[in-house]
């Protein structure tokens, strides 16, 4: 079974097509710029062959035609026919507390996926489109939704509320819905199987680390807590985002500092987060370098990092009652052993070790556990499509 899973963005069509027998990615790229006249289409093939295009994508529907087209191309294509397609997995931002699986998508469930552009106006409304250009594309194709809030639905209520009004929670839809639930699930999982146990009884704490960052509780292998929230502006401090602030500052700054109501969700996302505090990167590498070099902010943006992962992580041990395993994953977790092991040198008190010279991989699946810890602790590489190609074979089959 050949599976083509899609990751639309406003401008953007990420897509991945994956053999299921051999979970090989036979195919992937990008379109980005969609809509502009510098749009473009990268493509690459297992076997290392390159194609970019540079045909106009003035619309979702060229930029799904010229993916197809890649796929089937004679020189960097990788299947004969359209028809070897069996299933497209949507990866979906936001699906609110309506989705709590993955889902075959039908007429309904795509307006259900635009309706919820209330919570998340930048990605659902272009997934839809998405869903309804791959729609048009390839008509008999069986398309399922897999939400980076689903993982999360299995939250209790003193989880998911914010001490707001009520009924302005159940009028408004506002809760915590968290992010990243396709990457908190398969990561987890792993970590079950690393255990050598089944979900029931266990104890993890999920720290997906990159650009966008989030850590998750899991108990029994379901999410009881994690640090996103309403949107994943949520939380850690990350690379542009401010993540957790005192909420009286918003109204301080659009008083004191200029910064308009308008602008605001543009500046908490993007002008923030080590980005703001360093002045000089998002990326975790230049930040390093630029602390090496004596930069004192960047040190500081690191130190900030690594001591909110380290509260969290005490917090999540705390509303687990206890921890089996603590793993690390996405670009940061996976591939940066200081902030790993900066993270881990003030857990110590809580049993919790690594072994120093084991932590020293990048991108791998390894357990670094020092040899007197109580906690395991692992590094496991995320793959979210995946774990979306898994979830849309499941429900096609
Ligand atoms: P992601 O959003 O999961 O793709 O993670 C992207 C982030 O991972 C980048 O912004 C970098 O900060 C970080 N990253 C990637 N590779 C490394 C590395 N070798 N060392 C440190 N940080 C890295």
């Amino acid at each position: 079974m050949k599976i083509l899973v899609i990751n639309c963005g406003s401008s953007s069509l990420k897509y991945q097509l994956i053999d299921m027998e051999t979970e090989k990615v036979l195919a992937k790229g990008n379109c980005e710029k969609i809509g502009l006249p510098d749009a473009f289409h990268k493509h690459k093939t297992a076997d290392g062959k390159e194609a970019v295009y540079n045909n106009p994508l003035p619309t979702h529907l060229e930029a799904v035609n010229s993916v197809l087209a890649s796929l089937t191309d004679k020189e960097v294509g990788v299947i004969s026919s359209l028809d070897e397609i069996d299933a497209i997995g949507h990866r979906i931002v936001q699906g609110g507390s309506i989705f709590k699986k993955s889902t075959i998508i039908d007429d309904k469930v795509t307006e259900q996926i635009e309706d919820l552009a209330t919570l998340a106006p930048l990605h659902n409304k272009a997934h839809a489109l998405g869903i309804r250009m791959c729609h048009e594309a390839l008509p008999n194709v069986p398309m399922v939704a897999v939400f980076d809030t689903s993982f999360h639905q299995t939250m209790p209520e003193e989880a998911y509320m914010y001490g707001l009004p009520y009924e302005m929670c159940q009028e408004y839809k506002i809760r915590r819905y968290g992010a990243h639930g396709t990457s908190h699930k398969f990561v987890s999982q792993k970590a079950i199987e690393m255990l050598g146990k089944g979900p029931e009884g266990t104890k993890i704490i999920v720290c997906h680390l990159g650009n966008g960052s989030s850590i998750t509780a899991v108990k029994d292998g379901k999410s009881v807590d994690t640090s996103m929230g309403l949107t994943p502006l949520d939380g850690l401090m990350m690379g542009t985002r401010c993540g957790s602030i005192d909420p009286a500052i918003i109204p301080y700054i659009i008083k004191n500092c200029g910064v308009k109501v308008e602008d605001l969700n543009n500046f908490m996302n993007k002008k923030c987060g080590v980005q703001g505090i360093s002045g000089v990167s998002s990326d975790f590498r230049d930040l390093e370098e630029a602390a090496e070099k004596g930069n004192k902010r960047a040190q500081l943006a690191l130190d900030m990092f690594v001591y909110q992962v380290r509260k969290f992580i005490g917090s999540y041990i705390a509303a687990l009652n206890g921890v089996d395993a603590i793993v690390f994953t996405a670009g940061i977790g996976e591939n940066d052993c200081e902030v790993r092991r900066h993270v881990m040198e003030g857990l110590n008190n809580l049993g919790a070790e690594i072994d120093v010279e084991k932590n020293k991989v990048r991108g791998q699946q390894v357990d670094i556990t020092g040899p007197n810890s109580k906690i395991k602790v692992f590094v496991i590489p995320t793959n979210e499509e995946l774990m979306i190609a898994k979830e849309t074979m499941a429900l096609v089959k």
